[in-house]
């Protein structure tokens, strides 16, 4: 059997756009336990729904009123965001102490969230397939961009790879956009680069 033909090609229309980028004093909607250790963070922050574009992040600091700790803002990519509504998703992992204080934040506590922010990813017109990778906490960077490719009726194939099953990310939504999803993971052995060429061919 060969190994199919990957063809890369560059993002030609692809732009550093760091001109839209807002400091917002943004709303906690929800903070919810989705997996262990992994949260859903939405943010009522509708000036960064609006200039959003896949594959961006934001950076938010988990400073609360009268504390000084963590200083520096962590970065999150934006999962997925409603525009109309005026939302922003995060999906993260509880790793150390900023994404720990980052999961004790309630509904009506606000954070200062400066965003979208990175260089976005594109779909070039006239794409009809699309394969995506993620790995890890990673595969948040790829949800926007499926959803685009989505909407513009692209083929979507999306390969989700994790250590273990519990820590595979955006299954569900991939799957609600239609892509055909692969899962694999380091446990079965399964997310081999050898062995998930073997399943795309
Ligand atoms: C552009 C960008 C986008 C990102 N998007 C997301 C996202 O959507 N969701 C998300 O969960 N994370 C995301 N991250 C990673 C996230 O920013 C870090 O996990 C977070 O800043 C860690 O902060 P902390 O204070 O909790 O951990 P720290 O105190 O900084 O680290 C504590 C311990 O955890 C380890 N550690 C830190 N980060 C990781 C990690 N990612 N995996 C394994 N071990 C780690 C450190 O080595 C250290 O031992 C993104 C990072 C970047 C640069």
């Amino acid at each position: 059997m060969t190994a199919p033909t990957v063809r890369l090609v560059p993002l030609e229309d692809a732009r550093v756009d760091q001109a839209r980028a807002v400091l917002a004093d943004a709303t906690v909607l929800l903070n919810e336990e989705v997996a262990p250790a992994h949260f859903l963070l939405r943010l009522s922050a509708p000036a960064i729904a609006r200039a959003a574009r896949p594959g961006q992040f934001a950076m938010i600091s988990l400073v609360r009123d009268g504390e000084s700790l963590p200083a520096l803002p962590r970065p999150m990519a934006l999962y997925d965001w409603d525009d109309a509504e005026g939302s922003v998703d995060f999906l993260y992992r509880v790793v150390g102490r900023g994404t720990k204080v980052m999961s004790g934040f309630r509904p009506g506590e606000r954070l200062v969230t400066v965003g979208p922010l990175g260089r976005g990813f594109t779909v070039r017109s006239g794409t009809r397939r699309m394969l995506l990778l993620g790995r890890g906490i990673g595969a948040c960077s790829l949800t926007g961009l499926a959803r685009t490719a989505a909407e513009r009726a692209v083929a979507l194939e999306v390969v989700v790879s994790a250590r273990e099953p519990g820590a595979l990310i955006g299954v569900e939504l991939f799957r609600s956009l239609g892509a055909r999803v692969w899962t694999v993971s380091d446990q079965d052995g399964s997310s081999n680069v050898a062995r998930i060429q073997g399943l795309l061919a």
